[in-house]
This record gives C-alpha cells, structure tokens and sequence, in this order.
C-alpha cells in the first residue's frame, strides 16, 4: 500500500464514520503544521499533498480549484477530519481566521501598512483594519474593522485587561481610571 493508498483509506473510513473530534496526521508536516504526503515523481523529483485538501476533496467528491482553500474549522492545521474542512476563499480564510483570533501567521498575507495607532495594520486584500496585540512574544488578532479608530479601541482595551490602566493607550482619554 502507498502512503497515497494509505491515506485515502483512512478518510474513507472517517467518511463512513463521522466523528466531531479531530484527526491529527501524525506523520510528515510542513512547517506551518499542515499534515502532507511526499510522493516520489521519476527519480528526482517529488511532489507533496496536503492530508487536509485530500480529505476534502473526498468529501466532496471533486478537485478543488487551486485558488481555494480547504479551511479547517477546528483551527488544528494537521486535522484531515473530512467535517472540519470545508472550501473557502483564501480571503474568507483569512478573515475567519483573523476573526478568532487563532491565527499563528498572516496565511501568507502582505500587512500593507501600519497604522498610526499601536497594534493597528491595514489589510489590502481585506480592505479592512486589523486590530492585534503581542503578548508573551505572540500575535494574537483582535479582529477585523472597518475604521482604524475601532480596531485602535479594541486593542486598548485588550491591552488594559493584560497590563492594567497605566499601559501605554492609543486613547488614554476613554480610560476611566478605578480608584
Ligand atoms: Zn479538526
């Protein structure tokens, strides 16, 4: 049996048997986590597939068009669970994933230019403001807005649950300093 073979096999029998949790690969994953499959093409060449676009191809029975994406809902980039992939465009992908806030990079996304407030980016592809915040060394997204000014208030508010009122503020005037 190929690890082609092998794989299919294996979303075949989620396919017959659905489950909520999810299926880890536990083999080869790229480096942004994503389980795949190396197959050797001729002596030197070699070509790989994504577990997940498998497992959703399956589901649905055709090929996925190159420009789509096989999202996950579950967020665990090395799940191949059929019911947790579904296809969406790269820019609902990143807007979902920005919206949750899970996001460990930007899917590839070019942050066009930072605003003038602190933890403020504009996307282009998105034409949308992204409000986030670096805690312990980690992005974490806050959101997606339409103005600069929002996301801003979000992130100091965000920023004044982790650091207290005395953090630096885009806004210091909506804090409301407690006694
Ligand atoms: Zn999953």
């Amino acid at each position: 049996m190929t690890k082609i073979e092998y794989a299919k096999a294996q979303i075949e029998h989620l396919l017959a048997n659905p489950t909520d949790r999810c299926v880890l690969w536990p083999y080869t994953k790229t480096q942004g986590g994503y389980g795949i499959i190396t197959v050797r093409v001729g002596r030197k060449n070699s070509t790989s597939r994504c577990i997940h676009r498998m497992a959703l191809e399956m589901k649905l029975g055709r090929p996925i068009p190159k420009n789509m994406d096989a999202a996950h809902s579950c967020r665990s980039r090395a799940c191949y669970n059929p019911q947790h992939v579904s296809e969406k465009t790269r820019k609902e992908n990143i807007a979902d994933t920005l919206k949750d806030g899970t996001s460990r990079r930007y899917l590839g996304l070019q942050r066009n230019n930072t605003s003038k407030y602190r933890g403020v980016s504009y996307y282009r592809n998105l034409r949308k403001w992204v409000a986030h915040i670096a805690v312990n060394g980690q992005q974490r997204y806050l959101g997606v807005y339409d103005t600069a000014v929002e996301a801003a208030k979000v992130r100091d508010a965000v920023a004044r649950e982790y650091w207290g009122h005395d953090c630096f503020q885009n806004f210091p005037e909506y804090v409301t300093k407690v006694a």
